[in-house]
C-alpha cells in the first residue's frame, strides 16, 4: 500500500508515494500535504459476512493489514490483540458488555428506524481519542524498537488529547512525552488526569497563558528543523494518519453490531471538530463499507457545518472561536479536512494546494459554484453522503436531560451535541448510530447544570483530584522550552 500527499503535484505523485511505517512518526508531507493510500482497498461482502463473528481486536487487524502492508501480519496481529482488550476498555457502564469493545445500545426503535449510540468511550481516559491512541503508543514502541530509535512527542492540548497521548505513551520504551497545557485552563478532572501520571517518561507543562499560547510554542519548536532532528521531536496530533485508520474500525464494527445482513443501511452522526473521526468515516464508506449518511454534528463553532450547507470553507479566527461546554469540538479550522476536499476535487493535488494556500491567505475557500467562487464541487457532497447540523449550550443541556428522562443513560455533551443533531437526520427504515465521544464525568459541570446532580464516576476515578500531581509551570518561552526539552532528554 502506498501513500501520496494531498498537494502532491501530479508528475511528482509516484515517485514520493511511502508505506505505512513511513508515515508513522511523521506528521505532515513534505509539501505540507496530508498523508492518504494512493487508492482505497476495497472489502467485499463475503469478507463482511465473515468479520460479523470477529472480536474487535481481529477485526482491526483483518482491516489494518489492508493499509500496513510493511508490518509482518503476525506482529500485526499481535499488536491489535495487545491493545484491544476488556481490560484496557473497561470503563463500560451498566447493561454494556466491556469484551465488546465499543458496545452498541438502541435508544429508540420505531417501524424499523432507530437511534443507536455506539460507546467508543470505554479506555483509560474516557474519550474515543484512546481507540486510537492505544493502538499508536504499541505501534510506535514496535517501530522504534525495530529501528532502535527514540522518539520525543511534543505537543500542546486544551484536554482530551493530552490525556489519551499520556495514557498511551506511559511507560513505553524508548518513548517521551512533552505535554504543554494552558495553566489552571482545564477541568479539574482533565488537570488530574494528566497531572497524577507518575511514569518518569510523561512530562507535563503548564503554560502560563491560554491553549493558543502553548499551541504556538510547538509550532516554534517544530519550525526549528535543526532541533526537532537533533532531539527526535515527534506529533501525536490529529493528521496522524495511523490514528485515523485505527478509527476506521470501529465504523466497520457498528455496522456489523447493528445489522443482519449487508443489504441493510446504517447511517453515523459524528460529534466533530478537526474532522478526524467522521474522516474516518468516510474512508470506511469508500471501501465498500454500506453507509448511508454521515452526519457532522458541530457546536456553536460551526465551520463544517456552513461548509456542508453551502459549499463556502470560512476559518474563524482566535478571537471568534467560541469556548464552549463541548471543549474539545472548539476549533476554528479542522486540519483533517483536507482530506475530503482532496477527494471532493478529483485527487487533484494541484486543487487541493491552491485550495488551502488560498485558506493560508484569504481565510478560505467556496466551492458553492456561485459566480467568483473557486469551483462547483459543493454539488458532489450529496453524493459522498455528507449531512451536516449544529447544535448550542442550551441544546446540550436540554439533551442531556431528555436522554436521561427517555432513555435512563446519563451522555456527555459532546454526545449531546451529536444526539441532538442526529434526531434531526432521522430517516424511514434506516438505522442511524451516534458515536458517544466522551464519558459524561469528563464534563460534569453541564451535566451538574442539566440534571441537578454529578455525573457517575467509572470505577477508580472516584478522588482523582486528590492524588499527588506532577507537573512544572513555565512562561510562554521558546528557548526555555527548547532548554527544558535538552535537559530531559540527555541527547
Ligand atoms: C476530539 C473530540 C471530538 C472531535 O473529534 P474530531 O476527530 O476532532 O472531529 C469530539 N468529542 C470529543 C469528546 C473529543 O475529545
Amino acid at each position: 500500500m502506498q501513500y501520496v500527499s494531498t498537494r502532491a503535484a501530479a508528475s511528482a505523485a509516484a515517485s514520493s508515494s511511502q508505506q505505512f511505517s513511513d508515515i508513522l512518526l511523521g506528521g505532515l508531507a513534505a509539501d505540507g500535504g496530508l498523508f492518504l493510500p494512493a487508492e482505497y482497498p476495497q472489502v467485499t461482502g463475503a469478507e463482511l459476512d465473515a468479520w460479523r463473528q470477529l472480536s474487535y481486536a481481529d477485526l482491526a487487524f483483518e482491516i489494518l493489514k489492508k493499509f500496513a502492508t510493511d508490518i509482518p501480519e503476525a506482529d500485526l496481529r499481535a499488536l491489535t490483540a495487545k491493545t484491544y482488550t476488556k481490560e484496557v476498555y473497561k470503563n463500560a457502564r451498566q447493561g454494556e458488555k466491556a469484551s465488546q469493545i465499543t458496545p452498541l445500545r438502541v435508544l429508540e426503535e420505531e417501524n424499523g428506524t432507530r437511534l443507536v449510540l455506539q460507546a467508543l468511550s470505554n479506555g483509560p481516559t474516557l474519550a474515543f481519542k484512546d481507540m486510537a491512541m492505544q493502538l499508536l503508543g504499541n505501534l510506535f514502541e514496535y517501530a522504534l524498537a525495530r529501528q532502535n530509535a527514540e522518539l520525543n512527542i511534543f505537543g500542546a492540548t486544551s484536554g482530551d488529547t493530552g490525556s489519551a497521548a499520556e495514557y498511551a505513551m506511559r511507560g513505553k520504551q524508548g518513548i517521551r512525552v512533552f505535554m504543554l497545557s494552558p495553566h489552571k485552563k482545564m477541568s479539574a478532572f482533565q488537570t488530574a488526569q494528566m497531572f497524577s501520571l507518575q511514569d518518569p517518561n510523561i512530562y507535563n507543562i503548564a503554560i502560563e497563558g491560554v491553549f493558543d499560547d502553548a499551541q504556538d510554542m510547538v509550532k516554534a519548536v517544530s519550525n526549528d528543523l535543526e532541533f526537532k532532528a537533533k532531539y527526535k521531536i515527534g506529533t501525536v496530533n490529529s493528521i496522524n494518519w495511523a490514528r485515523v485508520v485505527a478509527q476506521v474500525v470501529y465504523y466497520f464494527r457498528g455496522y456489523l453490531a447493528a445489522t443482519t445482513s449487508n443489504d441493510q443501511k446504517v447511517s453515523f452522526t459524528v460529534p466533530s471538530g478537526n474532522f478526524g473521526n467522521i474522516c474516518a468515516g468516510h474512508i470506511a464508506r469508500m471501501m465498500g463499507l454500506p453507509i448511508d449518511k454521515l452526519v457532522a454534528a458541530t457546536n456553536e463553532n460551526d465551520v463544517l457545518d456552513e461548509f456542508f450547507r453551502t459549499g463556502v470553507y470560512r476559518v474563524r479566527k482566535s478571537a471568534e472561536t467560541y469556548h464552549t461546554s463541548s471543549p474539545s469540538m472548539d476549533i476554528s479550522k479542522a486540519s483533517n479536512f483536507e482530506r475530503f476536499v482532496y477527494e471532493l476535487v478529483g485527487r487533484d493535488g494541484d486543487r487541493t494546494r491552491a485550495l488551502f494556500q488560498k485558506v493560508e491567505t484569504q481565510g478560505g475557500f467556496d466551492l458553492s459554484g456561485k459566480p467568483g467562487s473557486d469551483g462547483d464541487e459543493f454539488k458532489l457532497v450529496a453524493q459522498y453522503g455528507f449531512k451536516s447540523g449544529k447544535s448550542t449550550h442550551d441544546d446540550r443541556v436540554n439533551t442531556i436531560r431528555d436522554v436521561a428522562d427517555d432513555y435512563g443513560i446519563v451522555i456527555d455533551t459532546h454526545t449531546a451535541d451529536g444526539i441532538k443533531v442526529a434526531k434531526e437526520n432521522l430517516e424511514p427504515g434506516v438505522t442511524m448510530i451516534v458515536l458517544e465521544t466522551a464519558l459524561a464525568a469528563k464534563f460534569n459541570e453541564t451535566i451538574l447544570e442539566a440534571l441537578g446532580e454529578d455525573a457517575e464516576r467509572p470505577e477508580g476515578f472516584e478522588n482523582i483530584e486528590d492524588l499527588p500531581q506532577k507537573f512544572v509551570v513555565m512562561k510562554p518561552d521558546v528557548a526555555a522550552m527548547k532548554a527544558y526539552i535538552a535537559a530531559n532528554t540527555g541527547l
